[in-house]
């Protein structure tokens, strides 16, 4: 008998589909968000924000709205963007619900995330089955989310992005001059601008695949 897998790493989706997805980290920059929006509805781009938990206040309500309702996905990235791979079991667990809390209270109704992100990229060489991701796990996460682009320099991820790109942004203006400069040429070569969940077909519920 083979271990359980707990949870499921992501990196990117698959090459055969012409399809990438954009996530924007962090949300210090609150005030920025109006304009990202702005830009993906104009390229029809739908995005994955993973904000922490702090960052969502009340008073941004109508924002967090938007982009529930302009139909993209919001995934978790800690209450306060500490290391989860150095923290225990119960302190895994509080600081993922927590984040949860503070979007239910900014947005005000509840709202289903499906993935997560650890900050600082954490967790990825802990792989699938540790107790990491167990706590990860019975947090109720099943997904998590990396990357294969991580450059903030549009002409790189210009020339790095395929089918099935995971691009990793964060919510500053330099990652938003790129952002203005990859849209409209993601566009033009035709790749759909979907959320993670989409480009890798997962839903809260999903089993986890085979171990391979
Ligand atoms: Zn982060």
């Amino acid at each position: 008998m083979g271990a359980e897998r707990h949870i499921n790493h992501f990196s990117c989706g698959s090459e055969d589909v012409a399809k990438i997805a954009i996530t924007i980290d962090d949300w210090y920059s609150r005030e920025l968000l109006p304009e990202f929006l702005d830009v993906a509805n104009e390229y029809n781009c739908k995005l994955t924000f993973y904000p922490i938990g702090v960052n969502l206040l009340p008073e941004d309500r109508e924002l967090w709205l938007r982009v529930i309702n302009e139909g993209h996905e919001i995934g978790n990235h800690s209450n306060t963007h500490i290391n989860l791979e150095k923290a225990s079991r119960d302190r895994i667990v509080r600081q993922l619900e927590n984040m949860e809390k503070r979007l239910a209270e900014c947005v005000g109704q509840d709202y289903e995330l499906n993935t997560v992100r650890f900050p600082f990229g954490a967790g990825r060489h802990k792989g699938t089955k540790s107790s990491f991701a167990k706590a990860v796990r019975d947090a109720g996460y099943m997904h998590a989310i990396f990357w294969n682009i991580d450059t903030t320099d549009a002409d790189e991820i210009l020339r790095k992005t395929k089918n099935g790109s995971i691009i990793l942004l964060h919510s500053n203006n330099k990652d938003m001059r790129a952002f203005k400069k990859i849209l409209p040429v993601f566009q033009e070569r035709g790749f759909e601008m979907v959320t993670v969940s989409e480009l890798l077909g997962l839903t809260k519920t999903s089993p986890l695949p085979p171990n391979d």
